[in-house]
């Protein structure tokens, strides 16, 4: 009902690679509005950092989070310095990542004045048992690891839910959220996004980023997604483990991608963009809204980047 929705034709970026050649897909984000030059030039800055960590040996899971650091860091796009003001004036953000050998995953939601919710995310993952931390406690979670801070910047605002309750999010208007996904030398695959969220969206609205299986998924038996578009739909149909089902049974990235995002499109009027990396290296990049910004590098030449894929 928001945006102006396309069916997708065909995959945008495929390409088949040779076992464990490793490689790295970025996004900013899908929605109506254009790429700028300079988020353009910071996605290619994500895809260097995060392919050069996989050319020296690094893991999968590394170069996701150090690419999507990148990403947080530059207030170009709407995660960590970027991120949207919910409704009552304060910056609440979402993050997760994954691991597709051990299937180890970790998140955080509604995390305020942290830099790189991202890292936190990969700390919940690997220094606890759990998979979710939220809220205040999460960022308390942080706090305890040191992580770099971010000035709050927040406008309070004393707004009653009479008047918020008014004012609809509007999907497709403005986009950001980033993510990532990437394929190590051993073969292993990984997924992770962070974001602020959407426009006017009602305080403690948590969307797709950081549930395991809705914004993000990683199987090595699959491969690995990261959702970027309107997380409400996108976590009523479980996007990213449907598409990974579906590599599972055999489907390639850009025809799972494109069943599922048909899907999300006709039976719910969803909006939605995706990176898929398949566990044997095949890729697609696929979006419904009209744009979605972009990238990948495999080392050869230099990276792509673009914000139409179909
Ligand atoms: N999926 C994100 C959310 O709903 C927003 C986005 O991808 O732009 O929070």
């Amino acid at each position: 009902p928001h945006a102006k929705f396309c069916l997708p034709a065909r995959s945008g970026s495929s390409a088949e690679l040779k076992p464990a050649n490793p490689i790295l897909l970025v996004h900013g984000g899908a929605g109506r509005r254009p790429m700028t030059v300079a988020q353009a030039s910071g996605l290619r800055d994500a895809l260097r950092v995060g392919y050069h960590l996989l050319d020296r040996g690094g893991s999968a899971l590394t170069a996701v989070e150090q690419a999507i650091r990148v990403l947080e860091q530059s207030g170009l796009f709407n995660a960590g310095a970027g991120s949207r003001l919910q409704l009552d004036g304060v910056r609440r953000m979402d993050a997760s990542i994954m691991e597709g050998d051990s299937l180890r995953a970790g998140a955080v939601a509604s995390v305020e004045g942290i830099a790189h919710p991202i890292v936190a995310a990969r700390l919940v993952m690997e220094t606890t048992d759990h998979v979710m931390l939220v809220g205040p406690l999460a960022t308390k979670f942080a706090r305890y690891f040191k992580l770099e801070r971010h000035p709050l910047r927040t406008i309070r605002r004393r707004l009653s839910y009479d008047v918020m309750l008014t004012r609809k999010s509007l999907a497709g208007e403005r986009h950001g959220t980033v993510g990532a996904v990437a394929r190590d030398r051993s073969g292993t695959v990984a997924a992770g996004a962070s974001t602020g969220g959407i426009d006017r969206m009602l305080p403690g609205r948590v969307g797709d980023t950081p549930l395991i299986g809705c914004g993000v998924y990683a199987d090595n038996q699959s491969g690995a997604v990261a959702m970027t578009g309107i997380g409400e739909g996108i976590i009523r149909m479980a996007v990213a483990k449907e598409i990974c089902d579906r590599l599972a049974q055999g489907a390639f990235p850009a025809a799972a991608a494109r069943q599922v995002l048909k899907n999300l499109v006709t039976r719910i009027q969803g909006a939605a963009g995706t990176l898929v990396l398949a566990s044997d290296g095949r890729f697609s990049i696929l979006h419904v809204t009209p744009r979605m910004s972009a990238g990948w590098w495999d080392g050869k030449g230099e990276p792509t980047v673009g914000d139409r894929f179909q």
